[in-house]
């Protein structure tokens, strides 16, 4: 069963976004970041849920944050740990079992720090219509799908509930962050990290076309990795094994979902019901990715 609301009643939860929710820890520097199995798909969060989605999301992400941590020395992650939090009850323990992260409490920087690998998506239909993406001149005649010359730092917006991103050029990305050397660095750290996870599932048969980042600052100023990482919620996974330029790719991600929204008609539409069998294929979508990244089947992982 697909868990989709969490409620935890010795915790105070401080914030629910479309996907996880946040508690407050009594270690007021701590937060609980719980993943749930919900799943939205063009910022409309369906009905039901994935099951297992949670448990993967959480497990990928503290995956990479170890990974992340032992490649790039220096990096500042939020991520704590994976233990339980003391003091919440059985059936509490039950319900967030390996779908929750301590993490620490930071300011969360207003910009979706995107980076693209390959040429698909919003940015694809931008170069068809315009030769650019995120308003960067680009090469002439590239197809879809094809790979950047160079990974590409693309922002967005971070829109509020209700709201899309935009795209931005990414010399306004500042603008939203407020200040010149922090979106420096936020462009630095995010092609950084994405070119060493590109390599890494590379090696291990997954091609990450795209993914977006969060960063986050303490009250020092120092910038940290957040939210959850290189998940396939987070980004595009395709196989490399029948990657081909020029068409759309098979993927390992909720691009099945968004696929299927729009076959039905139902792209951006509220509260709709994922049938049995797109739920299923979706969950062992997922589940491959998490094989192919960690090594581990995801029972392995979550002592199933
Ligand atoms: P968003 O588009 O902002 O990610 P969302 O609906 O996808 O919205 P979720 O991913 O469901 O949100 O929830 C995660 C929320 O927690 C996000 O708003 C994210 O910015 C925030 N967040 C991530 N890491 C931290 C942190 N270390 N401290 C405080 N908030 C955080
Ligand atoms: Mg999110």
């Amino acid at each position: 069963m697909a868990l989709t609301n969490i409620s935890l009643p010795s915790l105070e939860k401080i914030a629910s976004g479309k996907v996880r929710d946040l508690f407050a820890l009594p270690d007021l520097d701590t937060l609980l970041f719980v993943a749930s199995d919900r799943i939205s798909a063009f910022d409309v969060i369906m009905r039901n849920g994935i099951p297992n989605k949670g448990a993967i999301l959480t497990l990928v992400s503290a995956h990479w944050f170890r990974v992340l941590a032992e490649r790039i020395p220096g990096l500042r992650t939020h991520f704590i740990n994976l233990d339980m939090p003391a003091g919440v009850s059985a059936d509490e323990a039950r319900t967030i079992r390996n779908r929750s992260m301590q993490v620490r409490r930071l300011q969360v920087l207003k910009i979706e720090a995107i980076v693209r690998g390959y040429l698909t998506g919003s940015a694809w239909k931008e170069y068809q219509a315009e030769g650019t993406v995120h308003g960067l001149a680009m090469p002439a005649g590239m197809q879809l799908s094809q790979k950047f010359p160079e990974a590409i730092y693309t922002p967005s917006t971070k829109a509020d509930l209700g709201q899309h991103d935009e795209n931005i050029h990414p010399d306004d990305a500042w603008k939203e962050l407020g200040d010149r050397e922090t979106a420096r660095r936020v462009q630095e750290l995010s092609l950084q990290i994405y070119k060493t996870a590109a390599a890494y599932a590379e090696e291990r048969g997954i091609i990450i076309a795209d993914t977006k980042f969060e960063f986050a600052k303490d009250v020092a100023g120092n910038i940290y990795l957040a939210d959850e990482v290189l998940t396939p919620d987070s980004s595009r996974f395709w196989p490399k094994d029948t990657y081909e330029v020029g068409r759309d790719q098979d993927s390992f991600d909720k691009q099945f979902v968004r696929n299927w929204l729009i076959k039905e008609g139902l792209r951006g539409e509220e509260g709709v019901e994922v049938p049995e069998d797109i739920c299923k294929a979706t969950e062992e979508r997922y589940k491959d990715a998490f094989l192919k990244l960690t090594g581990k089947t995801f029972d392995e992982a979550a002592g199933n």
